[in-house]
């Protein structure tokens, strides 16, 4: 079994961007809105912020209240779609239950989305002409492509279907002709799916979830979950898939490495317009 090490692939392209911001003089500012103080997104944040400064990124972090009114959100967006000196927005998930994370990142101007979440950038996904595209999506591609993995034509199970992970990443293996089965908390049998699939992406955070009775000899796995179990950060995937994988992504080191990593391209790729 061959464990799909995003760390390594992070450490390589952080050494080619940090040579192509230097050589090219980019000067490139990423504002972070963060509302609320939940412990997952303060990590997200914190390590996003580490990785943007070792390749000589700087980044604004808006950390605001928990009860943050949705027009002083809007308000904000607004300003930093307006402040030239700004090279990309991200809206930090999960947010407080009064606001709309999809509502509120499609208010970040296309040039300055480094989410991909704009009305424009997702419906360019959609129709095959990527533009921007998430960043997760855009890692786990990465993944495939580092490690040779072709997804033409292979049946490919994605269990979850959020606006950040699942949908998109269902039309990005698309558009990369696969066969794509979109799973998530009402499908029925989700071992029906995953038995047959050549390739299963979990994005539930659910930990143990797929189990290696739910899965098929030498399947290719891809865990984008993230729990936190007795303080252990763990995935969506039982521990026992190994026994029938033929690739992995490991929990930590797989996919969440690779979802900085893009950050950082989809920001070189935006400030070079
Ligand atoms: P989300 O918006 O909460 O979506 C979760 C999805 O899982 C939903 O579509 C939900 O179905 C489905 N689901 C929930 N319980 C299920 C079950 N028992 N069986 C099948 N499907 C189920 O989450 P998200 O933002 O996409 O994130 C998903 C996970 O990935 C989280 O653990 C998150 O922390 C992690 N994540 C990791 C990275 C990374 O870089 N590694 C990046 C982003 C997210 P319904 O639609 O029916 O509710």
């Amino acid at each position: 079994m061959t464990i799909l090490d995003g760390k390594k692939i992070r450490e390589e392209l952080l050494e080619k961007y940090k040579e192509i911001i230097q050589e090219q003089d980019l000067n490139i500012v990423l504002a972070i809105i963060q509302i609320g103080d939940n412990s997952s997104s303060n990590t997200y944040v914190k390590n996003k912020v580490i990785y943007t400064k070792k390749v000589g990124i700087k980044t604004k972090v808006f950390k605001l209240p928990e009860n943050l009114d949705e027009n002083e959100c809007i308000t904000l967006i607004n300003q930093l779609n307006n402040d030239s000196t700004i090279t990309g927005i991200l809206v930090q998930s999960p947010l407080p239950k009064q606001l709309d994370f999809k509502k509120l990142s499609r208010l970040i101007l296309d040039s300055k989305d480094v989410d991909g979440l704009s009305k424009n950038n997702l419906f360019a996904l959609r129709d095959n002409k990527e533009k921007i595209i998430p960043c997760t999506v855009k890692g786990i591609l990465k993944i495939f492509d580092y490690y040779e993995i072709s997804v033409e034509g292979k049946n490919i199970v994605i269990i979850g279907r959020s606006d950040i992970v699942g949908r998109p990443l269902a039309d990005a293996l698309i558009n990369r002709n696969a066969t794509i089965t979109l799973c998530h908390s009402k499908t029925k049998n989700i071992e029906m799916y995953t038995s047959q699939a050549d390739i299963v992406i979990s994005a539930v955070g659910h930990p143990n979830l797929i189990t290696k009775d739910m899965v098929k000899d030498q399947f290719i796995g891809i865990d984008v979950g993230i729990n936190y179990v007795d303080g252990k950060l763990v995935g969506d995937f039982h521990e026992n898939v190994k026994e029938k994988a033929s690739y992995l992504t490991p929990v930590p080191g797989g996919v969440g490495p690779m979802t900085i990593s893009m950050l950082i391209e989809n920001l070189i790729e935006l400030k070079r317009g």
